[in-house]
Formats: structure tokens, sequence, C-alpha cells
């Protein structure tokens, strides 16, 4: 029987990565829509060679090279953000989520009206909406399988046990492209040298994100979202070789670890097979050849971003959504010129420490409209922000 697949951020590093899955096994699946941004001729390429039902670029002005690139195809062709929702709301069997950024969260949640599967890479969902995200799903009998490596990992280590005999759950950070460099050095680093990453492939921006931790932050409070940990059962370890993902610690002392080669390829996998494990084209590690693998303490001197995910936590409410939004903007900041690397950083705080004065920020009952205008209002403040800072 094949099943229905829809991809969204198909043209992004996460969404290759699942076509690039789905097309070793092409017979077995359905795709009903794939969607992406500017890259027209990616989209509209792999919506012919997947013979997708609909494919939805994310921006108006784009539609007429859409509609071009697809005449003859029988490929149905849309733009702009209602267009999305639309696309969510065609039943499918397994959806995936992999639009970067709080872009994603629109989509992701309409599609949970289904009951199906939702396998989430779009963490930002979870970090702006985490409780409003779950609450839907368990309305729709909906399941969300994760994406993220590390949660992936966690949610491997789990399975077959209690959820309750958890003690601490700890997610590893390669500490990205600056985790040798002298603190001062982080003033002065560019671009392009956050833009690179030592172990993994995927987008710039979460790549830029792994170089300042704002990306383990973002995981941390994914973490207690998804798996529904507080704040201290949560842990931080530098890796460097990015081989153990995660570990799950159990009331018994024990302790579960995932390893698995630094390839989304197995996470998507997983998740696209579930419950399942299928054959996956990764490469199998060779422990003799990798001989010792290394661990370290999180400096949150060198990565602020971890100490305000635990503000962010200790405030709940908006406070995720606002965090998120403010990182997007000062991460926009940095990609521009217009921000130092840690730049970022001091903007985030201080659009916290800002928006904390409202009362309402950490309201114990949120709504998607106010998640909305907080992250809206955030951007805002950050966009001020960046100015102080540039003064
Ligand atoms: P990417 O930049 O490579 O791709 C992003 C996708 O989203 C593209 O298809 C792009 O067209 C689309 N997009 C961008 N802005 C949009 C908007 N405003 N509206 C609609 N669509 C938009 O990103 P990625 O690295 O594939 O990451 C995707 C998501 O997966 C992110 O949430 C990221 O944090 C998460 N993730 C990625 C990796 C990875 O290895 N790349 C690992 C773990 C989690
Ligand atoms: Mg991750």
């Amino acid at each position: 029987m094949t099943r229905r697949v829809s991809i969204f951020g198909a043209t992004g590093s996460i969404g290759q990565n699942t076509l690039d899955l789905i097309g070793r096994d092409r017979a077995s699946y359905e795709i009903v829509a794939l969607t992406g941004g500017a890259n027209i001729d990616k989209l509209a390429g792999d919506a012919r060679a997947f013979n997708a039902r609909i494919a939805v670029t994310a921006y108006d002005d784009q539609l007429d090279a859409l509609r071009d690139a697809l005449s003859g195809s029988g490929v149905e062709a849309a733009a702009g953000e209602a267009a999305l929702i639309e696309a969510a709301d065609r039943p499918a069997d397994w959806i995936m989520s992999a639009i970067v950024g709080s872009a994603g969260l629109a989509p992701g949640f309409a599609a949970l009206k289904h009951g199906s599967t939702l396998a989430l890479a779009n963490k930002e969902s979870l970090v702006a909406a985490g409780p409003l995200i779950m609450a839907e799903a368990a309305k729709h009998g909906a399941r969300i399988l994760p994406v993220d490596s590390e949660h992936s990992a966690v949610f491997q280590a789990l399975v077959g046990e209690d959820i309750d005999t958890v003690e601490r759950i700890i997610i590893t950070a390669s500490g990205g492209a600056f985790r040798d460099l002298p603190v001062e050095a982080l003033e002065t680093v560019t671009l392009d040298e956050a833009s690179r990453h030592p172990n993994w492939d995927m987008g710039q921006r979460i790549t830029i994100d792994s170089a300042s931790m704002f990306n383990k932050s973002l995981e941390i409070i994914e973490t207690k979202e998804f798996f529904g940990m507080a704040s201290d059962q949560i842990e931080v370890l530098v890796h460097p070789e990015s081989l153990v993902h995660a570990l799950v610690g159990y009331h018994d002392g024990a302790v579960m670890a995932h390893v698995g080669p630094p390839d989304m390829r197995h996470a998507i996998g997983y998740a696209l097979n579930w419950p399942r494990r299928a054959r996956l084209p990764v490469e199998r590690l060779d422990f003799t050849r990798i001989g010792s693998l290394n661990f370290r303490a999180a400096d949150e001197a060198r990565w602020p971003a971890l100490r305000l995910a635990r503000d962010v936590m200790q405030t709940g409410g908006y406070a995720g959504a606002v965090f998120n939004a403010a990182k997007e903007r000062a991460l926009d900041g940095f990609v521009a010129g217009e921000l130092t690397f840690n730049g970022m950083a001091q903007v985030v705080e201080s659009v916290l420490t800002q928006m904390s004065a409202d009362p309402g920020l950490s309201s114990a009952q949120i709504s998607l409209d106010t998640v909305r205008q907080m992250d809206h209002l955030a951007r805002q403040y950050a966009a001020l922000a960046i100015r102080a800072v540039n003064q």
C-alpha cells in the first residue's frame, strides 16, 4: 500500500534528505504536497520528478515562475501563506515539517488535524507553542515524531521504557564552528566562518545557530516540551565527534546512549519508517577507527544562549515565542551584517528583559493568535535593540 506524504520545506536540507530516502523506494509513496521558497527550479524539478499533486512556494511573487516551471506537468501550483495552510489541510499519512523558523508553525499545526503522523524537524514550533502543539496532536489523535537528531535519539532510547523512570536527558552539542576559539575571539568572527559546521551539513541558519548554541538552546526547550521534562532534568554536553546524539539516564542509574553517524537521514528515516527500523543508506560506524569519544561541559560564558534558554523555561507562557522570534531577527541582523556574532545574544537578552515587563508574558494559557502577536512584537523590539547596539 502506498503512503501519502507531504513535505513542507522540501527544497531545504531536511526536505532534500527526506526526498532522497523516498526516492529510493519511490513506489511506496504518493506525494501530495511539496513546498519551498524562492528556489523555484528545485521545487518544480522535484514536484515533477516525484509527481506531486501540488507545489507551493511561500512567496506570492514567485507564483508565475512556479506556474511556468510546472506547465504541462499536471502539478498544481500555488503561493503564499494561505496556500501553505491549504496544502497542510490536504489529507496525508505522513507530513514532514521542515520549514525553517516560526514560519513552520502554522502549516505544522494545521497538518495535525488529519490525525496522522507529523515528522517534526521544525523545532521552532515547539519552542514557540509547545503546549498548543502537543494538545492539538492529542485532540486529533495525531502522532508527532521528532526529527531533530538529539530528540530522535532520546525517542529511540525511550523505546520500551517508562517515562516516569527517567531521571535526566542529556543532549549533546558539537560546539559548532567556534568551540575551540578563545572566547575573546568570538567578538570578530565572520558570517562565513559561522556558516561552516565541523560535522554536519545543514541549512545556513541552523549552522550559525550551532556556532552560537542558539540551536542547542532551542533544543533544550524542545526537550522540555516534547518529553515533558523539567529544566533541571535536561543537560547539555559538548561532544566534538557528534556521534553520541543523546543519553537518557534512568532512576536505577543506567544511561542509554544513542550513537550514530552525523547524517540526518538516520533521524528522518527513523521517523519515516517508525515503528519499524528500515535499512538506511547511512555510514556504519567503525569504532576501532573512532577510538575515543570526548565530552566536556557546556560553558555558559562562551554560549550565553544556553543561560537564556533556562530563563525562558522558567518564565514559560509566551517567553519561548519571544525568544525564538528575537533570535530569528537577530540572526537576520547577523546575516545582513547589521550585528556582530556576540551581538545576537545581547539583542535576544535585551528583548527578553524588555518584554518581561509585560505580566502577560508568563500566561499559563497561551493561544496561537497571541503567539503570532508576541512573535511580531519581539521582532520589532529586536530591530530596535539592533539599532541601539549599533549606536
Ligand atoms: P533550510 O534553510 O535548508 O531549508 C528551509 C526550507 O524552508 C526551504 O525549503 C525554504 O524554502 C523553506 N522556507 C524558508 N523560509 C520560509 C518561509 N518564510 N515560509 C515558508 N517556507 C520557508 O533549513 P534546514 O536546515 O532544512 O532546516 C529546516 C528545519 O529543520 C529547521 O527548523 C531546522 O532547525 C530543523 N533541523 C534541521 C537540521 C539539519 O540538519 N538541516 C537538523 C535538525 C533540525
Ligand atoms: Mg539537533
